[in-house]
């Protein structure tokens, strides 16, 4: 078979025992495309499309039939699931054998955007951790946002930080998760540019700022917690080697994921320190080229000194939010301009340290705009898992979904069982957004940003 993968990577490949390269290059030959999803547990399940099976890393992933037009779901755009590739998955497993699902813990996600393992760690972690997810790239911190906004929870603080910023939060995660920046190889059969553009100078590059992006965060785990490090790379100079230079560098120590032999996943060690790692390869598993490795830090900690805040005090009624979210009294309400919003009460001092040292783009949910005597409610507050199911709200078929998604003029039949007022419009019972029924029209409120074009 011809070998039209750069030559020098499939040389390094075939160093590797046991490596395939035959079944590899045909693979990305046949160009088979797989197509997964994974459920927000906190929305609703049913997703119009058929599902293979689910993926057996872990329990909200889906594989599913083709790959349908995903604008077209109305459930898409409310967050009740996340297109995302199997082999990332695998994170949810990790979480699992760790002891850490539904637990109460601080996690930062480094190199976040666009948020497929942010909203899978939000989910796996819970309601109660707390999740700070972080994107360099101010334009896919954006992104970021509107991913984190349609999945629903609160206890989630977004920020637009250099790596190196969270130096100035010694010791306070506990699970750190660096998916950095790399060459890309393991996209190679989804994305011819991946091919195109790879080169050996630019795994060495790569793995020169996967160092550094390391190096200049580390010290924000805590002693016992855990790094969590992956890339969609085959390179070892990415993977492999990166994890024996965290171990000398920076006092870490390598864990072992217990890991189904049928699951095709292939378990690696590091050259030097024999560090566990778990590769997928598209030929072994139904997924992506993808790598991960879990280290605990075992070096003791300077920690961050967080003093206990004064709560400042609302303007607003503390009875604001109850009136539109439940249950709210898990909330403190705060104002960021005329936007009110929620976050955890649990993670209130928490929320101020992190002002001190980070640019924020966002924390918590936005009620909406106060105009100084109501609330204007935001999309987010109908995207939010807490927001309550007693409120005005309206079914619409799919026609008229979509139609509403596009941001255009919705038929005022549609609401003669309304009252005039602020109405949720829903779809299969899940809330789309709001829109304001008067006596003779109806004002689509769907944000123009996020809105569907070209149907
Ligand atoms: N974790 C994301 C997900 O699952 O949706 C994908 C992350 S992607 C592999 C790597 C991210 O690192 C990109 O969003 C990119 O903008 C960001 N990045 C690029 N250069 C960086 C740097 N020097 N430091 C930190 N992050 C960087």
């Amino acid at each position: 078979m011809g070998n039209f993968l750069p030559n020098d990577l499939i040389r390094r490949l075939n160093e590797r025992a046991d490596f395939d390269s035959e079944a590899f290059l045909e693979t990305h030959q046949t160009g088979d495309k797989i197509t997964s999803i994974r459920l927000n547990p906190h929305k609703q399940q049913q997703s119009p499309f058929v599902r293979i099976k689910q993926v057996p890393w872990c329990t909200f992933g889906y594989y599913l039939e083709e790959r349908p037009s995903f604008t077209l779901d109305p459930l898409y755009h409310a967050g009740c699931y996340y297109v995302q590739e199997a082999s990332s998955m695998f994170i949810a497993h990790i979480l699992e054998q760790l002891g850490l699902a539904n637990s109460k813990i601080k996690a930062l996600d480094l190199c976040a955007a666009p948020g497929g393992k942010s909203t899978l760690l939000n989910s796996y972690l819970g309601v109660e951790s707390l999740l700070v997810s972080n994107e360099v790239i101010k334009a896919r911190a954006n992104i970021l946002v509107d991913n984190i906004n349609r999945w629903g929870t609160a206890n989630v603080v977004v920020t637009n930080n250099d790596p190196s910023a969270f130096n100035r939060l010694p010791g306070y995660f506990d699970v750190l998760l660096v998916d950095a920046p790399c060459s890309g190889s393991g996209m190679f059969r989804k994305d011819q540019k991946a091919i195109d553009e790879w080169s050996s100078a630019n795994v060495k590059l790569c793995s020169d700022r996967q160092k550094r992006i390391l190096a200049e965060s580390l010290s924000t785990l805590s002693t016992d917690g855990y790094l969590l490090y992956s890339t969609c790379s085959y390179s070892q100079e990415e993977n492999e080697d990166i994890v024996d230079w965290v171990m000398d560098e920076f006092g870490f120590e390598s864990v072992s994921i217990p890991v189904k032999a049928d699951w095709g996943i292939e378990e690696t060690h590091s050259p030097k320190h024999y560090a566990f790692g778990y590769r997928f390869y598209p030929h072994r598993v139904m997924g992506e080229g993808f790598f991960i490795s879990v280290l605990k830090k075992r070096t003791s900690q300077s920690s961050f000194p967080k003093n206990k805040m004064r709560p400042e005090k609302s303007a607003i009624s503390l009875y604001e939010a109850a009136k539109w979210v439940h249950p709210a009294d898990i909330f403190f309400q705060f104002m960021h301009g005329d936007d009110l919003r929620i976050f955890p009460k649990a993670y209130m001092d928490d929320l101020r340290a992190l002002q001190q040292v980070l640019y924020i783009k966002q924390a918590g949910t936005s009620l909406g705009k106060w105009t100084g005597r109501e609330l204007l409610p935001s999309h987010d507050l109908a995207c939010s898992i807490y927001i309550r199911t007693d409120l005005p709200s309206q079914e619409l078929d799919l026609q008229t979904a979509l139609k509403y998604l596009r941001k255009e003029n919705l038929d005022r039949d549609h609401f003669t069982q309304t009252n005039t007022g602020w109405c949720l419009v829903r779809y299969e019972g899940v809330n789309l957004g709001w829109v304001k029924v008067l006596p003779n029209r109806v004002n689509n409120y769907y944000p123009k940003e996020v809105r569907i074009m070209n149907l």
